[in-house]
This record gives C-alpha cells, structure tokens and sequence, in this order.
C-alpha cells in the first residue's frame, strides 16, 4: 500500500498573532480584524473548516505573503460569538497540519489552496522511550519553572499517540513563536519528539541556572547583610570600649599612665610586662580585658602616694570635743595613744579596739581620729565575713576575680596611710572557704603587714603606714589572736541625761541641718528630747534616738514646705503627731508587784538589759523545765537555784516535800543573749521562793548576782551597763554582789543618785529586800 496522494483543498485563511494552534488543540479566539472576520463568515458558509498561520511578525496589522507561515493548522470552527464592541470570539478545533501551496487572488479575505499534511502514526519501542524521556524531562520543567501547574501532568501522560503528546507539551512551553513552529512543521512523530526534548533540555538548563543565579544572589545578600551587621556590631563594642585602633593605642595610653603614676621600681616592672602581654592580645579577646583590669588596679593604688599627718595633739583634742559630748575616758585614751605614736614615729604598737553596744559612737570616733590628724578614713565592714578571699582576695585565675576588702580600702582611701576602721571584728564567720581572721592577723601584725600579699594584687604592699582601728560589739567573740594584737577601749552606753545632752548639742543640730531646716524653723525643748528618749527609745547608745530625731524633723520639713506653717514647734504634747504613740510608757516599777515574777539584770551585745524571770509551780511530780530561748545557758544556775531552796525549804517555810508533789516551771523570756549566764542564778531563787511562798516580789527591784548551793551571792559582770539598763527601765533598787561593791565608782552620778544600790552577800538579804513582806517561817 504506497503513500497516499496527499489532498489539496481550497480554504479561507486566517492570519494569527502571538499565537499557535495545533492539531486536536480546542480553543477560544477573539477575532478582530475585517479580514479575519470575513474569512471566518466563508468558512461558516462553507463547510466550517479554516486554516490557521500565525504571523512571524506579531505587530504587521496587514500581512503579507511572507509575513505568514506556510505551515498552519487546518482548523473547525464549533461556535461563533459576536461581541458587543464587533469582535468576535470563536471556539476552534485543530483537525490536523496543513501547508499552504498558493494564494487566492481575494480582495475580501486571504484564500489559500491547502497541502494536507497527515500524520503517520508509527509507535516502536524507540518512540516509546522518547516518549517516556520527554514526559520525566517535561516534569522537571514543571518543578522549576512554576508557570505550569502540576495538574497539567496528569492530564499530559494520559496522551497515548506520541504526535499528539509533542503538542500538547509544547503547547505548554514557553517557548518563542518560532521554535514553537518549528515542532508545527516537523511532521514525521520521531523527528518531532526528538526536537521537543532538545527544547525541554534548553529550558531545564536555563530554568536552572536561573535558580542557581537566584540563589546566588540571595546567598550573597544574605552573606553581606551578616557581614555587615557584625561589622556594626564590633565598631559599636569597640566604640563603647572606647579604642578605635585596638589594644595598641590602649597600650600607649596606659604607658602614658604609669609614666605619671610614680610607682616603685618593682610594680613598675610588672606593670610593664602586662602592658606588653596586653599589646599582643586582639582587641576583643577576653583574656585581654583580664589583663587590663590587672593594669588597671595596679595603676588605681597609692603605692607611695601619702597624706601628710597633722601630730598636733591640742588640736586632736579639739576635734574628738566637737564631734562628742562625754566619753572623757576613751577620748583621753586615743590623745594618749596618738601622743605615743608620735613619740615612735612608726605605727608599731598595739591597735585600738572600741568595744560597745551600737550606737555609742564608736565608728564616729574612729572618724574623728582620721580629722584630727588629716588623714584619709575608711570604713571596712567585717559583719558577716567568712571568706578569707574577702580579706586578701581572689587569684587572678578565677572568673571574674577581685582584690579583697582591704586592698579596695586603700584604692578608694586613694593614699597608702588611711585611717582604716575595721568594723564589727566580732562578728566574723569562720567556714570551710578558709579563716578570715588568720588573714587579718597577718593585716595586723607589724612585723608582717609590711609586705601583705593580696591574691589579686600578687605584689606585696606595705600597709605598715595604716592606722588600723576596729570596733567590737562583745571581746568574747573575738577570735583569741586577734584579740592579742588590740587594746581594748570600753564604751558601755550611756545614761539619760548624757543623751539629753548628746541630742541637744550634736543629734538635733545636725539633723536639722540635714533637712534643710534652721533652728528658727523648728523648735523643741528639753523636756520633749526627754520624752522622745525615755519613751521612744531603750537602747545603751544613740542610734534610734538619731532616728527619731531625724523622723520629727523630716516631718517637720514637710509642715514648712507645704506652706501651712512657717515654723514648728514641737512640745511633748504635740510629740505623738510626729512619732505616733510611746513605744515604751510603763517603767518596771509602776506595774503590779507579782508572785513569781522577778526583774533580772542580762549584760548582752547591744548594752545592759533587764529581763523577767518567771516560776510557775503546779501540781506533780518534781519535774524541773526551763523554757525560753535562755535555757540551755542557765540550766546549771536554775540548778543550783533549786537545791539552794530545798535545803532551806523549813526556814522559808515551804512544804519540805515540795519537790516531789510539783513540778516547777522557770521560764526566762527570749531577749538579746547575756554573755553571762550565771547571773541571773539570785534572780531565779527569788522567782521560785516566791512562787512557792506565794509571797509577791517587788516590782521595782531589780537584781543581779551568782548564787551558790549555800546561799551565798557570787560577783558577776557589766555592772556599769546592766546599772544603765535598770535605770532606763525605771527601776528603783539593784541588789547587786557585795564583790561588786568596787565597781559602783564607776556608774555615772547621775544614775547613782537616781538608784539604791544595795550589795548583798547573801540570799537572804536578797529575799529581805525583794519579797514585799518577810516570809513567815511556819
Ligand atoms: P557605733 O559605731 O558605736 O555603732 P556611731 O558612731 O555610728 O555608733 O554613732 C551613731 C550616731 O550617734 C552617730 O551619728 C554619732 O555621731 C552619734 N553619737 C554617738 N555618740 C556620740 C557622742 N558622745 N557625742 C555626739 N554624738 C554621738
């Protein structure tokens, strides 16, 4: 069977712009053009069939011969639709591929004779595959082109003749008008896939390029933006840090420094190599800043840098009388010592303890030492200490490490003979980090603190030129050593009228001043500052007493300022509107005389205090319990409180089996801790005789004193403080020691002519004394 005559047909001719149509292909187009539109009208009249070309040229509004493919498809025209603006939308189907063979002569439309070009439709397995590879080549166009929905796959590989498949994908593609009429005019199937693939390869090739392109791009914009913030970032640190050309200019400028620092020859060296070491490092490197912060120190301390001392001692003595009112004898105490350090030029003696309850003026003694003899002062806490890195430091090794208290002292005092008051000594911790007190004793010790080592520091500095002062609540508590290098000096608190004086000559002045107030603004007179002492206030020194007088005129301040009053007056009627209600009103002796209840006299911490201890006796069977925080302290006082009693049950009247049908209850209320316990052993008897005589106990005696088994009443401690305490508490009578009877010099007149002192040396003077009336001996 040999090839079929191809057949020859005559059909209108339209001309398309932009655009292909092929073979079994349905689609609309809109038709505009008059000859376009004619030749549609003849088809319609004819047998519908038209032949589409496009043109080569998109934008020729009259083609030519030329202008035209030769090659189009012969097309069906299903549906004609005239549009309101006189185009017309037509719906086609491509029937198969013609090719044009000549012009009709047609003035209306273009008429062309028609070369029908069918199609041999051939499958061997060689078509298959191109199929095949056509088909996995068009799904990776897809995946990178995006222009072409996945969908259109689907409906893709269900196309079975492989000259149809090659249109339809191309129909697809986007691809110039030319080559897409190359694949219209390539009729043998082979040949046509074959040129497809060459296509979807050119696309692939350039759709990914054009990814890698993409990608590149944004990688670079990516990499420049970080680049670009990290730069800002750095020339922000290095702004902030203050070095624009890295360590090298830091270096010089610490050159610079020391050059004026005038150290010795030895830190000079050190300083040296670090600057050095420091030059090397990166501007940001973390072990750079360690080393500055070295150099730094180094340079911040006043290695040879001293004040000029002031040796006048009529002048010293002038300068403690302005700051303080009394404390004749420790003021004497520090002229004595200055007078002898003068005389031995090097401080090498022994370093003055203020020992005292809070508040006393210690602290602000040791402030007036610096005035007077015009050196720097510098107060170094030592409460809660129990580091010894707090002392003398951390090796520099450590994170974040730093010189120790004493070494920051000096840096801030900025000269090397300070003043230095080390305060609270006694309430220093020891643990497991090491012994802060041994390091202070190296601190203290003449013969070392020449050369102290500081950890941080690493080179010796001499503290030989400091004037080391500390300040103690209590001795008892301070560790044995230490307590060795000092010399003590008491200050044991002092008595109403001494405060009187301190709050009219130094406390109110001051804090008027303070305030911004002038003593025109605001007036007060003694009987109020009494009041203000006696009832808002019960403590050995004048801390509160300062902070009461501070709250009146802070109150004060706010009447004036306010504009309601020009000036205050504030009387011991008016009192309570600045400070609220009395803290403290009734005194000891103005409450009921109890059975059981008895004043004891405690010397603690904080000064003198004066505590009630209570018996109860009750039914049972010789049980003896002690409550109260004290307990443990005074067992053995409660003890032989006890067996003193019970020896002498018949004389005092008391069933002699009492022991064994009571129990007994001495409670002793929680309160600052005595530092002496057995003192309240006279105060304890008298509490249970009472309690078992039913014989009450007056309410303004208060007593102190060791008893023994027999009776008889042993010295005890802290007389003056405890004398000071009773008085604040409106006691009228102490029963104190007779062994004590020496220490009564010392008790300010004031108070020794407000109390009775009574020295007993034996129980039952205390009981004459204390109990209301004699106990009926039965
Ligand atoms: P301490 O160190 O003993 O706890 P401070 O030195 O801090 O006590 O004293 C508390 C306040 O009382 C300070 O303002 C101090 O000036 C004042 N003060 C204490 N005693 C006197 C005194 N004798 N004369 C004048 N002011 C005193």
């Amino acid at each position: 069977m040999g090839p079929n005559k191809p057949k020859i047909r005559r059909l209108p001719l339209l001309p398309l712009r932009g655009l292909l149509v092929y073979p079994s292909m349905v689609l609309h187009l809109d038709v505009g053009r008059e000859k376009s539109v004619k030749a549609l009208e003849q088809a319609m009249v004819d047998d519908e069939m038209i032949l589409l070309c496009s043109q080569s040229e998109i934008n020729i509004e009259e083609p030519q011969k030329d202008d035209i493919y030769q090659v189009g498809t012969i097309t069906k025209v299903k549906q004609m639709l005239k549009l309101p603006n006189g185009t017309i939308r037509v719906l086609v189907e491509g029937v198969m591929r013609g090719e044009i063979v000549e012009y009709i002569a047609n003035a209306e439309y273009y008429e062309v004779t028609v070369k029908e070009l069918s199609e041999q439709v051939t499958t061997d397995s060689e078509i298959d595959a191109l199929m095949r590879t056509v088909l996995s080549q068009f799904e990776h166009y897809i995946n990178l082109s995006k222009k072409v929905t996945p969908e259109t796959l689907s409906a893709v590989s269900d196309i079975e003749e492989p000259g149809r498949l090659a249109d339809v994908i191309t129909s697809h593609l986007s691809l110039k008008i030319k080559d897409k009429q190359e694949i219209l005019e390539t009729v043998e199937v082979r040949a046509r896939l074959e040129k497809l693939l060459n296509f979807l390869n050119n696309e692939r090739e350039v759709l990914e390029l054009e990814r890698k392109i993409n990608q590149r791009v944004k990688k670079q914009m990516e990499k420049t933006q970080k680049e670009y913030f990290l730069r800002e970032q750095m020339k922000a640190i290095q702004k902030e840090l203050g070095d624009k050309e890295g360590r090298a200019g830091e270096a010089e400028e610490l050159r610079t420094q020391l050059e004026e620092a005038g150290v010795p020859d030895k830190v000079r060296e050190k300083i040296e190599k670090e600057i050095d070491r420091l030059e090397k490092m990166p501007a940001t490197s973390a072990e750079g800043a360690v080393i500055r912060n070295y150099v730094d120190w180094l340079l911040a301390l006043p290695w040879s840098k001293r004040t000029e001392d002031d040796l006048d001692i009529k002048k010293a003595e002038d300068v403690l009388n302005d700051d303080h009112y009394g404390l004749e004898k420790p003021k004497e105490r520090v002229l004595e010592y200055l007078a002898v350090q003068r005389l031995v030029q090097k401080m090498k003696g022994p370093i003055l303890c203020l020992v005292g309850p809070p508040g006393v003026g210690k602290t602000s003694i040791a402030r007036s030492i610096a005035r007077s003899l015009n050196r720097k002062f510098i107060r170094i806490s030592l409460g809660g200490v129990r580091d010894e890195a707090e002392i003398r430091g951390h090796r520099r090794t450590y994170v974040g490490a730093m010189p120790g208290r004493i070494i920051q002292g000096l840096k801030n005092a900025g000269s090397n003979n300070p003043v230095m008051l080390l305060d609270e000594i006694d309430k220093m911790a020891m643990d497991f980090r090491g012994d802060p007190a041994s390091a202070l004793l190296e601190v203290l010790d003449p013969e070392q603190n020449g050369t102290f080592s500081d950890h941080y520091i690493e080179l010796p500095f001499d503290l030989s030129n400091v004037m080391f002062v500390t300040t103690a609540n209590a001795v008892h508590n301070i560790p044995r050593p230490l307590l060795d290098r000092m010399e003590m000096l008491y200050i044991p608190g002092y008595t109403e009228i001494e405060k009187l004086q301190i709050a009219l000559r130094y406390l109110l002045p001051k804090q008027i001043k303070d305030h911004g107030l002038t003593e025109e603004q605001m007036r007060t007179d003694e009987a109020t500052l009494m009041k203000v002492i006696r009832e808002y206030t019960r403590e050995a020194g004048v801390r509160n007493l300062e902070q009461q007088i501070a709250t009146i005129c802070r109150k004060s301040a706010k009447v004036i300022v306010s504009g309601d009053q020009q000036t205050v007056t504030i009387t011991a009627d008016n009192l309570k509107e600045y400070l609220g209600p009395a803290k403290f009103r009734v005194s000891l002796a103005d409450q009921e005389d109890q059975v059981g209840a008895v004043n004891g006299l405690a010397w603690t911490e904080v000064g003198g205090d004066t505590l009630v201890i209570e018996v109860t006796v009750m039914p049972g069977n010789g049980k003896l319990t002690l409550t109260g925080k004290l307990g443990d302290v005074m067992k053995e006082s409660a003890q032989a409180a006890f067996s003193y009693t019970r020896s002498k049950a018949e004389q005092l009247g008391i069933a002699s089996d009492f022991h064994e049908k009571n129990d007994i209850h001495i409670h002793i209320p929680e309160g600052a801790i005595p530092k002496d316990g057995p003192s309240a052993g006279i105060t304890m008897a008298t509490a249970l005789i009472s309690a078992l005589t039913n014989i009450p106990v007056s309410k303004s005696v208060a007593m102190t004193g060791e008893i023994t088994l027999r009776g008889r009443v042993l010295p005890i401690g802290g007389l003056k403080e405890k004398s000071l305490a009773a008085h604040r508490a409106g006691v009228k009578k102490i029963l104190l020691p007779k062994d004590n009877e020496k220490d009564l010099q010392e008790i300010p007149e004031t108070v020794r002519q407000e109390l009775t002192f009574v020295p007993v040396h034996h129980m039952d003077q205390v009981l004459e004394h204390a109990l209301v009336r004699p106990v009926s001996i039965g």
